[in-house]
């Protein structure tokens, strides 16, 4: 088995769920009592929102490349993100090391494909609805993306920061994304990208219209495949 190296605390509610999912899908697959190799950094996520809000890219790159070398010297086989945003400069983080990172847009991309859907919303910061790190990794494997309108993409980045990351799920809330995910819906999206970390433990399946694209569960899976990979 080989050992996965995480990168988490972004936030750290949604890490657990990596960490869970992850032993839970070598468990299932390898039976016994056989659980996960891997490494966890994780980070202090008030240093981080602080560098975002300041759009301070540069610095978040550097941070987190720094962590990817560590994990890579401590015996790690590849990278995990556990959270979409820092995708952001996942390519510079690339560069700097010599194991892969499992990019979180990619193994969505592929989920999406492999469930015949081409035209998807997609949910998230701010930073991954609007930039084209994201959008862009989809459009290679040929799905199309659409975005809410303004004031929802704000509505949305607000709670996640003030909400989804502290921990704090509110029914409002919920209701609000509902109504977002109908509009997307209304719009010709086939299915619903969760482009960010903590919106599974908002919504799930069953409250859904649509078929939802939990990058939380796709990556952490992903991870899984190549931790057993020969
Ligand atoms: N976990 C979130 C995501 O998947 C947001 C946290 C962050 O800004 O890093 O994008």
């Amino acid at each position: 088995m080989k050992i996965l190296g995480l990168i988490g605390g972004l936030s750290w509610f949604s890490t657990a769920v990596y960490y869970r999912t992850i032993n839970e899908l070598i468990n299932q697959k390898l039976g016994g009592s056989n659980s996960a190799k891997l490494l966890l950094y994780s980070v202090n996520f008030n240093d981080f929102k602080i560098l975002q809000e300041a759009d301070d890219w540069k610095q978040i790159e550097t941070m987190v490349s720094d962590i990817a070398r560590k994990l890579e010297s401590a015996g790690a086989d590849c990278i995990v993100m556990c959270t979409n945003t820092p995708h952001l400069i996942a390519d510079l983080v690339q560069q700097k090391i010599n194991i892969p990172l499992l990019h979180i847009a990619d193994e969505t991309a592929k989920e999406i494909v492999k469930q015949n859907a081409n035209k998807v919303g997609l949910l998230g910061t701010k930073f991954t609805m609007e930039h084209s790190f994201f959008k862009d990794r989809l459009s290679k494997f040929g799905v199309e993306t659409l975005i809410p309108g303004g004031a929802d993409r704000d509505f949305i980045h607000a709670s996640i920061f003030n909400e989804l990351t502290k921990g704090i799920f509110k029914e409002e809330t919920k209701k609000k994304y509902l109504d977002i995910i109908e509009k997307l819906n209304s719009e010709g999206a086939q299915g619903v990208v969760f482009g960010c970390t903590e919106i599974s433990l908002l919504i799930n399946q069953s409250e859904c219209g649509i078929t939802i694209f939990d990058t939380a569960s796709i990556h952490a899976k992903a991870a899984v495949d190549f931790a057993l990979a020969n």
